[in-house]
């Protein structure tokens, strides 16, 4: 008795798994699925239906559109537009900085209001981007350094865990010259409890980057500033441990990775 059990037992769990496969088989067919890593950005093929606010390539295998994938702390399945897709968590790493000043770890109350404040001036600078310019995604690093923190590490501030630090830091003296990685309009510049002086640019098509910690702005509001041209200074403004530029980069509604656009032939990689 007990071994027919088991054998039934055994026989059941094998027909559930067969028909696990089948159910994932059909839905793969029926709606392919897509897979990238935590804060990436990819290539879909573009759907007919998406307005003319997106942005898309011709490549040999189809039109494709460009998704950003959001930082996850677990692998997600999510639907990003017209498709589902497998969001693969990826182990950062973490790091622990120490902040002297207690009051920019524990924010007074008027502290707290103006960082609140402040972070919706942000949002709203992101909220809408041109299609005047349509960018190349040929990005240049915006300064020569070497990253002294990458994207996606959880951050402990004086040992209490923060949000993960979305962009990337490259190291930098006062006074080192931040160049425009791509071409773009000068969308927000402000002076921010977080991340001092701050500049954002819209390359176009939801592609943002922004620029904080500056000792300088050397561009106004509504500029149009070329690849290359020089748009501030590196410095330690704000909430920081020494001089450094943070570097983050949206697109599609996301944060991404800033260290992967500043590959070679990122564009051509990806679609
Ligand atoms: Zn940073």
């Amino acid at each position: 008795m007990e071994g027919f059990v088991q054998m039934f037992q055994k026989k059941t769990r094998a027909s559930n798994l067969l028909s696990f496969f089948v159910l994932i088989s059909i839905q793969t067919f029926a709606n392919d699925l897509f897979e990238g890593q935590s804060g990436e950005i990819i290539s879909i093929p573009a759907a007919v239906q998406e307005n003319s606010d997106f942005l898309t390539f011709k490549t040999s295998s189809g039109t494709k559109q460009l998704v950003s994938l959001p930082f996850v702390k677990q692998d997600l399945m999510i639907t990003r537009h017209h498709v589902n897709v497998k969001v693969n968590w990826v182990n950062f790493g973490e790091s622990r900085i120490t902040i002297a000043d207690e009051s920019k770890v524990t924010l007074s109350k008027e502290d707290q209001s103006r960082a609140t404040k402040e972070a919706i001036e942000i949002k709203k600078a992101l909220s809408n981007s041109t299609t005047e310019i349509t960018p190349s995604f040929d990005f240049v690093p915006p300064v020569p350094g070497i990253v002294t923190s990458p994207f996606g590490k959880q951050r402990f501030v004086n040992g209490l865990p923060r949000s993960a630090h979305l962009a990337l830091d490259l190291r930098g003296s006062v006074g080192t010259p931040i160049i425009a990685p791509l071409k773009g309009k000068v969308v927000l510049i402000g002076d921010y409890f977080y991340t001092g002086l701050t500049l954002i640019l819209d390359h176009g098509y939801g592609l943002f980057s922004s620029y904080a910690h500056m000792s300088e702005i050397k561009v106004r509001l509504g500029d149009l500033v070329e690849q290359s041209n020089e748009i501030g200074l590196v410095g330690a403004t704000g909430r920081v441990t020494g001089p450094h530029l943070h570097w983050t980069v949206y697109f599609d509604g996301n944060k991404v990775n800033p260290e992967s656009l500043i590959q070679e032939d990122y564009l051509s990689s990806i679609l």
